[in-house]
C-alpha cells in the first residue's frame, strides 16, 4: 500500500497520519461519522476480544465448582493460556512487522525498529529482551491472579449484585458489554494519570516509558504496581451488575488489547489492499511526549477535556510546548 496517501514522512523517515486524531464523533455531535465509527469500533479489535472471551469461558475457565476453591492447579493452567495467547498475538505481530518486516516502514510512526539500536535502559541492553520478560514474569502472573481473584468471587457470590445470567438480563449485559471500552478509557486515564505524579513516575511508571519507540512486547512492561493497577480494572465488574464473560471481556480488552496502543504502525497490511488500523497513534504520542494522550484513543475524551489532548497537529504541539513552559516557569517561580 502506499501509505504516502494516508500520511507524511520526514527527513528522518518518521512517518505520521495527514488526518487529525478524532474523539467519539458523538461528543462534537459529526453524526455523518458514526457510522465508520461504529465499524471501527466493532471490527476487528473488540469482536477479537469478545470472541476470545466466549473461547475462554465455553473452552478454558473449569467448571464453576472448581472456581470456588482457590487452587494452584487451575491458576497455572489460566496462566499458561494467558501466556500462550500473548504469545501468539503479541509475538505474531512482533514476527511478522519487526522480525521480517514485511511491510518494511510502511506506515510506521518512528523509522527506529528498537532492535538496530541497544541500549542501557534495558536488561541485556535489549528493548525486546527486557519486555518480554516483564511481561511473561510479572504482566501475565498479575493478570492471572487478578482473573482467578475474580472468578473465584463470582463462583462464590462475593459481589455487590451476586452474578447476573443472560436469559433474564441480556439487554443490560449486551449494553454493559458496549461501556466495556468505556470503562477501560476512564480506568486507564485515571490510574494512568496517577502513576504520572513524580514519585510513581519515578518508582513505577517510568519502566514502562523506558521504550520510547514502543513495539509489541512493550505493551505489558511495566512495574509490577502497574500491571496490578492496569488489570484491576475488572475490579469494578464486582460493583456493577455483571456477568464472568463481560468481566473476561474487559479482562481481555485490558490484556491482549494492550498491544493496540504499542504496534508501532498506523496500519498493518494484511494483503495488497487491505489493512487492519491499529488506533495506536494517540499512545505513541503519549511515548513520545510523555504528558499528552493518558487515555486511551478519546472514546471518552477525558483528555480534551483537561487540556492534555494530543492530536497530531501543529497546533496540538504548540499547546503541548506552551503547556511545558508553564510548568517550567511554575517550578522555577
Ligand atoms: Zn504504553
Ligand atoms: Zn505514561
Amino acid at each position: 500500500m502506499d501509505d504516502l496517501k494516508y500520511g507524511i514522512r520526514d527527513k528522518q523517515g518518521n512517518w505520521a497520519p495527514k488526518e487529525p486524531l478524532e474523539i467519539g464523533p458523538f461528543w462534537d455531535a459529526k453524526w455523518h461519522k458514526m457510522g465508520n465509527f461504529m465499524v471501527e469500533f466493532i471490527w476487528p479489535w473488540n469482536t477479537f476480544h469478545m470472541v476470545l472471551a466466549l473461547l475462554y469461558w465455553f473452552f478454558v475457565i473449569p467448571e464453576v465448582e472448581t472456581l470456588k476453591t482457590l487452587s494452584w492447579g487451575w491458576g497455572l493452567y489460566l496462566f499458561i493460556a494467558n501466556a500462550t495467547g500473548i504469545f501468539v498475538l503479541y509475538g505474531g505481530i512482533e514476527l511478522f512487522y519487526y522480525v521480517q518486516r514485511k511491510q518494511g516502514r510502511r506506515f510506521k510512526y518512528n523509522a527506529k525498529f528498537p532492535s538496530d539500536h541497544p541500549s542501557s535502559v534495558f536488561w541485556f541492553k535489549s528493548q525486546n529482551f527486557d519486555n518480554f520478560l516483564r511481561s511473561f514474569f510479572f504482566g501475565i502472573p498479575v493478570w492471572t491472579l487478578v482473573e482467578v481473584f475474580m472468578l473465584w468471587c463470582f463462583a462464590n457470590g462475593y459481589h455487590v449484585f451476586g452474578w447476573i445470567d443472560w436469559q433474564n438480563n441480556w439487554l443490560w449485559l449486551v449494553v454493559l458489554t458496549l461501556f466495556v471500552p468505556a470503562i477501560h478509557e476512564i480506568h486507564f486515564f485515571c490510574i494512568h494519570w496517577l502513576i504520572h505524579r513524580p514519585f510513581l513516575y519515578k518508582h513505577v511508571h517510568s519502566v514502562h516509558h523506558n521504550s520510547m519507540n514502543p513495539s509489541p512486547w512493550s505493551s505489558l512492561s511495566m512495574h509490577p504496581v502497574e500491571h496490578l493497577l492496569f488489570f484491576g480494572e475488572v475490579i469494578w465488574h464486582l460493583l456493577i451488575p455483571s456477568n464472568p464473560i463481560v468481566m473476561l471481556f474487559n479482562m481481555h480488552v485490558v490484556g491482549y488489547g494492550a498491544v493496540n496502543g504499542h504496534i508501532g504502525f498506523e496500519k498493518l497490511e494484511v494483503t495488497e489492499k487491505t489493512a487492519v488500523n491499529s488506533h495506536a497513534y494517540a499512545h505513541y504520542l503519549h511515548h513520545k511526549y510523555f504528558e499528552v494522550n493518558y487515555g486511551a484513543d478519546g472514546l471518552v475524551p477525558l483528555d480534551k477535556w483537561f487540556g492534555l489532548w494530543h492530536d497530531g497537529t501543529k497546533e496540538a504541539d504548540e499547546r503541548m510546548k506552551a503547556r511545558f513552559r508553564l510548568k517550567k516557569q511554575k517550578l522555577n517561580s
